[in-house]
């Protein structure tokens, strides 16, 4: 799994050269863009992938005889064998591309739970979830009847174990848990949680969204029943991601959406289905996003991602130590085991306020409740400016904002 080539040390200006958004300049600024977590910025790779598919290879797959078609085919169906590669999945029939972590989730919802739910049963999530892991079990809750419990967290933005181990009682049908949170950075020691549940006999699914771009993650070592990811936060297109499950899993679930591809034979009276990982991709996919994913998954293998996370554990440190002399300045998520995320408020700023300060400066920050509203009332803020930073960041950028910060600091 570890690519050799990785082992190279991290030559920062030749990361930044692959990125050709971070030559703009915003208000006469250097771009700083600190908002990774969102969606980060594309490599060349990336870039030029796509488009050398619609210049030289573009058609639908799967269906055509046509020589564009297979070629179409074919790269559409290597990424998913890099994918499968690269999470360690047993085979590329367990990787489904869905539009991205959101359906994902929507899809394991639907098609794996609701069938086995009763009123009454139990859905278990955490207080740190990201909405696309709370709002699909709501529905569902509407739909079924069962009831969803929410595992609590510390001040720190930690999981409390205990009180989620002492959670996972014999009516609980799923664990839904975020691996990477993206509002407070915390890494949930999700092998662990796995592990936890699975004595209970609980499937897991692991929201990994964010933990793509900065942890090595093999599905088969996490122990989790379902991973669902998204291409736009591993330096991918927007718009492709996927769900990956064991194949005895994804045989057991019935298909989710209708239509084309996913199909065996139709007739009027009857319709029988596709195999895996057909059988859950209904409709003409997006082909260009899963070659993208493909040449994503590749930049971050070659650069090695155990190499990115030691880079970015020093952006991490600097930007805590720097952010922590600001005054005023409230870190929120002060877990022990972060990723490069820092969600904070800075006195009586609005973090909308600060957030369009910064940008003059060429900063670019989110402000708001990330898709998080629970962990900002768990906190008491309406919103929080948040940096998270990805690989082509610098010591110098998190310098650039702790000056932004103190300049805004001072207009109010
Ligand atoms: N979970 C987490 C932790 C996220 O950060 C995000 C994106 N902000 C999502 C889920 C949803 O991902 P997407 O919008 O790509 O479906």
């Amino acid at each position: 799994m570890t690519n050799p080539t990785a082992a190279q040390p991290f030559d920062i200006e030749r990361v930044r050269r692959d990125f050709p958004i971070l030559q703009r300049t915003v208000h006469g600024k250097p771009l700083v863009y600190l908002d990774t977590a969102a969606s980060a910025q594309r490599p060349l790779a990336v870039i030029e992938a796509t488009d050398r598919f619609y210049r030289e290879h573009n058609a639908n797959v799967h269906r055509g005889v046509h020589t564009l078609s297979q070629e179409a085919t074919d790269l559409y169906e290597g990424a998913r064998r890099g994918l499968a590669r690269f999470i360690n999945a047993d085979s590329e029939r367990e990787i489904i591309f869905t539009r991205g972590t959101t359906e994902a989730i929507n899809l394991v919802a639907q098609s794996y739970l609701r069938p086995r739910l009763e009123p009454g049963d139990e859905i278990l999530i955490t207080h740190m979830e990201h909405h696309s892991n709370i709002v699909p079990w709501q529905m569902l809750r509407e739909q079924t009847g069962a009831v969803l419990k929410v595992a609590p967290i510390n001040d720190r933005g930690e999981l409390e174990l205990d009180a989620l181990e002492a959670l996972l009682s014999d009516r609980v049908r799923l664990l839904g848990v975020v691996h990477i949170s993206n509002a407070l950075g915390t890494i949930n020691p999700v092998a662990e949680i796995c592990r936890m549940a699975k004595r209970h006999g609980i499937p897991v699914l692991v929201d990994g969204a964010q933990a793509m771009p900065h942890s090595r993650v093999d599905v088969q070592a996490l122990g989790c029943d379902f991973f669902c990811l998204s291409a736009h936060k591993m330096y991918g297109p927007t718009g492709i991601g996927a769900l990956w499950a064991r194949e005895s899993t994804l045989e057991s679930m019935p298909p989710w959406q209708g239509g084309g591809e996913m199909i065996s034979r139709v007739t009027f009276e009857q319709s029988t289905w596709n195999e895996l990982p057909a059988k859950f991709e209904a409709g003409t996919p997006n082909i260009a996003g899963g070659v993208g994913l493909g040449a994503a998954v590749d930049y971050l293998d070659g650069l090695g991602l155990e190499v990115i996370a030691a880079y970015e554990r020093s952006l991490l440190k600097y930007a805590t130590e720097r952010l922590r002399e600001i005054d005023g300045l409230r870190i929120i998520g002060t877990a022990g085991n972060k990723a490069p995320v820092v969600s904070f408020t800075l006195g009586d700023i609005h973090p909308h306020d600060l957030g369009t300060i910064v940008d003059h400066y060429g900063v670019a920050l989110r402000t708001g409740h990330h898709c998080t509203m629970p962990v900002m009332q768990f906190f008491g803020v309406p919103a929080t400016a948040r940096a998270s930073f990805g690989l082509y960041n610098t010591l110098e950028e998190v310098d650039v904002l702790a000056d932004a910060l103190e300049k805004a600091r001072a207009m109010f």
